[in-house]
């Protein structure tokens, strides 16, 4: 059964750069679903992620891929700098230091990640998160966490789709 999508969209994003979508950072927000929305929908923060993903795996679109959200700053990827102008920006509600991601978030970040999959012939190269991308000055997600999630995107989208 399809988790709940929600859409909040932020002011805080580009809609009229370039933009490629090569895959996909992912962060954990440390604060709550609610609190999460409401900094991002705040134009004074200047942050946003494309989505965000509540415990219980309801979703929130708060900027739509066609645009390019604020969610990595200063980074690089794959010698690439500046991560936001080639890659979406998905993020789980929550600290992954304080509690592990759930069940219902693992599968509704693949039920998001599906048709995005698909639609960019997207591979498991070019998934990372904002630790990797940022190293020094960002830390999600939990080192442990990321590994169990990517183990989980490798055993759905590893055979071609
Ligand atoms: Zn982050």
């Amino acid at each position: 059964m399809p988790f709940a999508e929600i859409t909040r969209l932020s002011p805080n994003c580009d809609g009229s750069v370039p933009h490629e979508r090569l895959g996909v950072v992912f962060h954990h927000s440390v604060i709550s679903f609610d609190e999460t929305i409401a900094l991002m929908t705040d134009p004074a923060r200047k942050v946003s992620y494309h989505c965000l993903i509540a415990p219980d795996g309801t979703r929130c679109t708060l900027v739509p891929d066609e645009k390019v959200a604020w969610h990595a700053g200063v980074s690089s990827f794959r010698g690439r700098p500046g991560c936001n102008a080639f890659l979406l920006g998905l993020s789980f509600a929550g600290d992954t230091y304080a509690a592990p991601l759930t069940d219902a978030q693992l599968a509704s970040a693949l039920e998001w990640l599906a048709p995005r999959w698909r639609q960019h012939h997207w591979s498991l190269d070019w998934m990372t998160d904002h630790r990797q991308v940022a190293p020094g000055r960002k830390d999600d997600l939990n080192p442990v966490e990321w590994t169990r999630l990517y183990a989980v995107l490798g055993n759905k989208f590893s055979q071609a789709m």
